[in-house]
């Protein structure tokens, strides 16, 4: 079955819900059982398919919605949890121990830096971060105590791609798991057990959600390391709210389309950009400008909504100025809704393996549904009086 068509089924079964459509919503702590033996049972297997014991192991909702997103991405199965940072930190917990070495992505988002930085050093674990660019020469990087590879591609705020078929090869000759953080291009746009991944993180809060009314991270795992994964993520205490189960899933049933026409829309207002005598460079994988274009090519299937500009060196006062203008392009954090984005940002203090080169300032677009021919109108004023205020 084609992808269009598996994003309408997955995770659904109207038999389940008395013939409703969709899986309603299971409020549910307390799970009441008839015998004793069946709650021990389920107790005792409380990830079996199916099993509903208690409510923080999930309900028909979340199972759900587990389903479809395993599904949709080729993994074994998912495990969803309240936010997409939750779902990075248990993952990465669940590979690294006192006395291990994990390698970090160097572009991976700015939190899951923060939780290795004080979360991971300060349990013990030393931390390499990683040139994005380094494909298999992150063998020379191993050590014998390494536990996990983490990636991010293409990578937060710079949007480096990785050769990511490169390093899982790398890694499964040495027996080390990897994870990936695949927010940006989601189960849609690309494969990543199809390309040797162990373990995929997304913050469903983003496109799978779709809407910026939620928040939700689901972890996907292949058949082998599902169980350390499930265990530990029990052990943390993490659990997914049913209503932001609900509305992600009503979110995933329109992925497709709604992806389809950020790709369209992102890619016009980047190779628009790109013309600009204002912009030094856009940073945008399906843009040859972008480090790892030719990967991106290779290994994606598309292309989503956000991305990056260099300014040519200009005051930032002037570019507050720029973006307090925009109309159409709100001001604030987080991204994948239909709505348009822009914050100003500096990757310089986030980046220690290979440093942040760009004289100028940097601004970060997410292109949402608007038709874009008004999106351009808006950066044009914006870019107006970018110059304007010079
Ligand atoms: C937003 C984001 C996250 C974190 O998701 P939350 O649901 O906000 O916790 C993780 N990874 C990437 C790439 C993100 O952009």
């Amino acid at each position: 079955m084609r992808d269009e068509t598996l994003i309408t089924l997955a995770g659904r079964d109207p038999k389940r819900s008395h013939g409703a459509v969709n899986t309603p919503v299971y409020h549910a702590s307390t799970i009441a059982f008839e015998r004793v033996a069946e709650m021990v049972e389920a107790h005792d297997r409380p990830f079996e398919p199916g099993t509903i014991v208690y409510g923080r192991f999930g309900t028909p909702t979340t199972f759900a919605l587990e389903e479809a997103v395993a599904t949709l991405e080729g993994g074994h199965r998912a495990i969803a949890v309240s936010s997409g940072l939750a779902a990075i930190t248990a993952a990465l917990g669940a590979f690294a121990k006192a006395g291990g070495h994990v390698l970090v992505a160097d572009s991976s988002y700015g939190p899951t830096r923060s939780f290795c930085e004080r979360g991971l050093t300060a349990g013990g674990v030393e931390v390499t971060y990683y040139d994005p660019s380094i494909g298999s020469a992150i063998e020379a990087l191993l050590r014998p105590n390494t536990t996990a590879i983490y990636l991010e591609s293409p990578g937060s705020l710079t949007f480096e791609v990785q050769d990511v078929p490169a390093i899982t090869a790398v890694a499964r000759r040495h027996g080390i798991p990897t994870v990936i953080d695949n927010t940006w291009a989601t189960p849609y746009f690309f494969k990543p057990f199809a390309h040797g991944i162990d373990v995929s993180v997304h913050a469903a809060t983003k496109y799978i959600g779709g809407h910026s009314d939620l928040m939700l991270g689901i972890i996907v795992v292949n058949e082998e390391n599902f169980d350390r994964v499930r265990r530990h993520v029990a052990l943390l205490g993490h659990s997914a709210a049913p209503d932001d189960c609900f509305l992600a899933l009503r979110g995933l049933r329109t992925l497709a389309v709604r992806l389809r026409r950020h790709q369209e829309s992102a890619l016009a207002v980047a190779r628009w950009l790109a013309e600009r005598p204002e912009v030094e460079r856009v940073l945008h994988p399906a843009l040859p400008s972008c480090p790892g274009h030719e990967l991106w090519r290779r290994d994606f299937l598309g292309s989503s909504g956000l991305f990056s500009l260099v300014l040519r060196p200009v005051a930032l006062e002037r570019v507050h100025a720029m973006l307090e203008s925009l109309e159409l392009f709100a001001l604030g954090y987080s991204w994948g809704g239909f709505e348009s984005l822009a914050i100003p940002t500096d990757p310089a203090p986030l980046r220690t393996a290979a440093s942040w080169r760009a004289q100028g300032p940097v601004v970060r677009l997410h292109i949402g549904l608007e038709d874009p021919a008004d999106l351009l109108a808006d950066l044009e004023q914006g870019l107006a009086r970018l110059a304007a205020t010079s």
